[in-house]
């Protein structure tokens, strides 16, 4: 299966991601983790990232392309894409390599999303999230240190929504109009989206 993971920043496509690719045995690719890797390798991806990031912006399309392509190379069977497309240069590029099966647009409010990041400490190994007012972890489960991400701050984060607003979201039309779009109601626990999840998939397969 070839997934998409759509949906505004802490919307939960990371943390769903693990419990999807788990379960479906699909290799689980998260750009933005791709890029927050190279920023801590000093590529020269990372340099040209690191100054979209810090400021809530996204990353060129043509740098983006070129992620795309290189983490697409091993994934002949399936995939799970979580922070891609973002764009609509980014969608058709998409078309262009591959078949996208179904796209899960999780939804979720503006105001649950603040609060989510605020309080949101991801893992510097493996990338897990965790959130500060549910869990009480100083470390994660695989040893790795919790850190906050630069670009989860208030500010920024308010940045991100605005251009998740003016530049990501009308991706939705285009999977709409290919009728690959399913849409996931992100509020609530993570277990219970990830029922509203696989009860998509589900729905897909009957298809
Ligand atoms: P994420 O980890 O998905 O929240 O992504 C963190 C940041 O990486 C985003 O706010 C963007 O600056 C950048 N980024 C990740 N994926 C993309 C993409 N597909 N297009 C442009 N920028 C991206």
């Amino acid at each position: 299966m070839k997934i998409v993971l759509f949906g505004p920043p802490g919307a939960g496509k990371g943390t769903q991601a693990e419990h999807i690719s788990n379960m479906y045995g699909l290799p689980h690719i998260s750009t933005g983790a791709v890029l927050r890797r190279n920023i801590e390798e000093k590529t020269q991806i990372g340099l040209v990232a690191l100054q979209y990031i810090e400021r809530g912006r996204l990353a060129p399309d043509d740098v983006m392309m070129d992620v795309l392509k290189m983490e697409l190379s091993g994934c002949k069977k399936g995939f799970l894409l979580d922070g891609f497309p973002r764009t609509l240069a980014q969608a058709e590029a998409l078309d262009k390599i591959t078949d996208v099966d179904v796209v899960l647009n999780i939804e979720i409010d503006a105001d649950s999303v603040v609060e989510r990041i605020v309080n949101r400490m991801v893992c510097s190994k493996c990338g897990k999230n965790y959130n500060k007012k549910i869990h009480s972890h100083t470390a994660c489960d695989c040893g790795g240190e919790l850190i906050v991400r630069k670009d989860d701050n208030e500010e920024v984060v308010r940045e991100r929504l605005r251009v998740y607003e003016s530049e990501t979201r009308p991706v939705t039309e285009h999977y709409l109009k290919q009728n690959k779009l399913a849409h996931i109601d992100g509020h609530g626990t993570i277990e219970e989206v990830f029922e509203r999840i696989k009860q998509a998939l589900y729905d897909y397969d009957k298809k």
